[in-house]
């Protein structure tokens, strides 16, 4: 079906109202298996089997499946399975990633580099550990969140942790950390047994504190099972693609997009500044328009009042440019180029712990022009 990635469509990566959340497709279901939209209106909201693939769908509570094959859907599920979950780093992420795992009902152990970040999380119930290799001893899953694959590569391989993991526990990769990288961890664990998950997220800090994540999960599919307690946890859903790498290329296509439209925003306002237009009338003529994206009224507030708390750090958001560049080999991405030297102007301009959309730092001081 054109316009499919994996069973993904556009529509399921547009980002809801509140941030970058993609929408779990449960009113406009478009599935890449051969299945109709008018099949599935005729079936009137019931379960649909029709497919060899077993596909199955409610448009009520129960079962959540839309297939089971690479590409397929999934949204949290009533019934929850408890799991020994460990979670390694506990930050703007990870923090409230544990919270709902605690709130689910799971038994949680946190680890966080600064410890007290993992501390915050004892009055909910969770476990301390003061080392990866003790977080991840008595571990079913192993969830890690950390800032970049050196961060990763640190916590569990350099230290040890996948070294005492459990003999059939389970490792979901979260941090977004890239192809190369992926495909390392994912050859590191499989040399030691251990199944491993890349499992990248959409979503930013409130989705995580609301459980309203999108994961992009990819690995062997005998895993899938295992891990949705988790993600059933912490998302709205997720989407299963295949082999171990694919969540983190799906990840950095709509990092790409993502990052390249605050780079633009940016500029947008510095070029209405520079022309004496109040960037808001922008915002208002685009309003409620085929132009208007909710993106651009969310960051564009924070451009506007110069108040950048991070919900993703400008820092993380520089790493993941370069990310897609990389994976980008011998392509091209003349755009992502000049949005890496943004984000590295910004960076040296001292906004790296502020939110990625005080990039528009490095185009307001080029044209002298500031709000
Ligand atoms: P964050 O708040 O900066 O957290 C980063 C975590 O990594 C912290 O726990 C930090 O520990 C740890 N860390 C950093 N360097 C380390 C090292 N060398 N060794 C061990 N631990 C280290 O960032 P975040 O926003 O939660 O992001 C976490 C990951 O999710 C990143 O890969 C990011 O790109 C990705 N992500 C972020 C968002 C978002 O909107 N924020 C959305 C999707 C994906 P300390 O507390 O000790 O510094």
């Amino acid at each position: 079906m054109p316009g499919v990635v994996g069973g993904l469509t556009a529509a399921d990566l547009l980002p809801g109202k509140d941030d970058l959340v993609p929408r779990f497709p449960q009113e406009r279901l478009r599935i890449s298996h051969g299945c109709r939209e008018d099949q599935i209106a005729e079936a009137g909201g019931e379960e649909l089997n029709r497919h060899p693939s077993t596909l199955k769908l409610s448009f009520g509570r129960g079962v959540q499946h839309v297939g089971e094959g690479p590409g397929s859907f999934a949204a949290p599920r009533e019934e929850a399975t408890v799991a020994r979950v460990a979670v390694l780093g506990t930050g703007i992420m990870g923090g409230p990633m544990a919270r709902n795992l605690l709130r689910a009902g799971h038994e949680v152990t946190a680890w966080n580099r600064t410890m007290e970040k993992a501390e915050a999380l004892e009055e909910e119930g969770a476990r301390v550990a003061q080392t990866p290799a003790d977080a991840v001893r008595d571990a079913e899953l192993v969830l890690t969140m950390l800032a970049d694959a050196r961060a990763v590569e640190g916590t569990m391989i350099e230290s040890g942790a996948l070294d005492v993991m459990p003999q059939g526990a389970l490792w979901i990769q979260s941090s977004t950390i890239g192809v190369e990288a992926i495909e390392l961890l994912a050859e590191l664990a499989g040399k030691r047994g251990i199944t491993f998950v890349d499992a990248p997220v959409i979503g930013t800090k409130k989705p995580a504190e609301d459980g309203e994540l999108f994961v992009l999960a990819s690995g062997p599919q005998e895993a899938r099972a295992r891990c949705e307690p988790v993600f059933d946890a912490i998302s709205r859903g997720h989407v299963w693609l295949g082999e171990a790498g694919l969540g983190t290329r799906l990840k950095l296509v709509a990092n790409g997009w993502i990052l390249g439209t605050i780079e633009n925003l940016s500029e947008t306002f510095v070029l209405a500044q520079t022309l004496g237009v109040d960037p808001r009338s922008f915002l208002e003529v685009i309003s409620g328009g085929s132009m208007d994206m909710p993106y651009a009224h969310l960051k564009g507030e924070a451009i506007l009042n110069q108040d950048f708390p991070p919900s993703f750090p400008l820092a993380h958001a520089r790493k993941d440019v370069a990310l897609i560049l990389e994976a980008a080999g011998d392509v091209e991405l003349p755009l992502m180029r000049a949005t890496l030297q943004q984000f590295d102007r910004a960076f040296e301009l001292g906004h790296g712990d502020e939110d990625m959309s005080a990039v528009y730092y490095a185009s307001a001081t080029n044209g002298g022009a500031r709000p």
